[in-house]
């Protein structure tokens, strides 16, 4: 069946099995213009061009469930920025009484989080992911730049008000980019913020096909050398291919490792040696170890991080 504003579903490894609601499919609709985007380069706007209706959305919907009864995830997203989209709440409250036993999810750039109302509808949606590539206001001018009416303190703020009042899965996206963000004093800045938001889960990658503009992606053990620059977050690395080296963790040192921060199903399976991850799976049999699913993404983690995820 043909449809305006579904496509998929699509494999994620992020979030499983995604059928994808796009809120503005005449155009790109986006108050950005990331340097990484992958959609061609268009005017920076906070309007959607002819919006489709909420009602045929959720029918488009309905009728795709039924086509694809196996999806995980239905996916708000936009060719642009979804939060734009001027019937947010209505969509929300629609998918939620049609989505029976699968989650919603909103993949936004967070430059609205800072409205009230945005935060109230998000606050409805399973999974929440925000994007959020810099701390610093030149670093994120640099590379999204945004409309100028945006700052980077207004959406942290929003994103730290959002998240006093949402209790499900929030999920913060960071995208490296060589020469702009690729630095630990903005990855150390980033950590602060992201330590007072604990978000969920925060997936780091960096540019995997052609964007718009000329940039180019950090190297996958760059990738992994910022990462450590967040202390006890549940960093998920989004690798394309396997690195060359693998480590050979001793039993204490992956202790310490996963203590210090979760690590996902992917970075031990990358970044482990084969003798690691067996240390690994006996560590899980022993309890010493925990494994958890943060919006579909299976970590390693310390006990004690489930204990202090109930605690919120
Ligand atoms: S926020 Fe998303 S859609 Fe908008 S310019 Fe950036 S990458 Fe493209």
């Amino acid at each position: 069946m043909a449809y305006k504003t579904i496509f998929g579903p699509i494999q994620s490894r992020r979030f499983g099995l995604s059928l994808g609601i796009d809120v503005s499919p005449d155009e790109k609709s986006c108050n950005f213009d990331c340097l990484y985007c992958e959609l061609a380069v268009a005017k920076v706007t906070d309007k959607i061009k002819n919006p489709p209706k909420v009602q045929e959305i959720l029918d488009e919907v309905t009728a795709a469930l039924r086509e694809f009864p196996d999806v995980d995830v239905i996916t708000i997203t936009a060719n642009g920025e979804p939060t734009l989209y001027p019937d947010l709440d209505d969509l929300v409250d629609g998918l939620n009484r049609i989505k029976k036993d699968k989650k919603v999810l909103i993949l936004s750039n967070a430059s609205t989080i800072y409205h009230a109302n945005i935060q109230k509808t998000l606050s409805k949606i399973d999974i929440v992911k925000l994007s959020l590539d810099c701390a610093t206001q030149a670093c994120f001018k640099k590379i999204d730049r945004p409309l100028h009416t945006l700052s980077i303190e207004k959406i942290i703020e929003g994103i730290k008000a959002f998240r006093k009042i949402y209790h499900d899965t929030l999920v913060i996206e960071i995208l490296v980019v060589k020469g702009i963000n690729d630095n630990r004093e903005e990855m150390e800045k980033l950590n602060a913020v992201l330590n007072d938001i604990q978000p969920d889960r925060i997936d780091m990658g960096t540019i995997d096909r052609p964007p718009a503009y000329a940039t180019q992606p950090v190297s996958e053990a760059k990738l992994k050398e910022l990462a450590t620059s967040f202390d006890n977050l549940p960093v998920h690395l989004i690798y394309k291919q396997e690195p060359a080296k693998r480590v050979d963790f001793s039993t204490e040192e992956i202790i310490e490792t996963i203590k210090r921060r979760p690590q996902s199903e992917a970075d031990v399976r990358y970044l482990f040696s084969k003798d690691a991850q067996e240390r690994v799976q006996a560590l899980l049999r022993e309890k010493k170890v925990i494994m958890i699913d943060i919006a579909g993404v299976k970590f390693y983690a310390s006990p004690e991080v489930k204990q202090k995820r109930k605690k919120r």
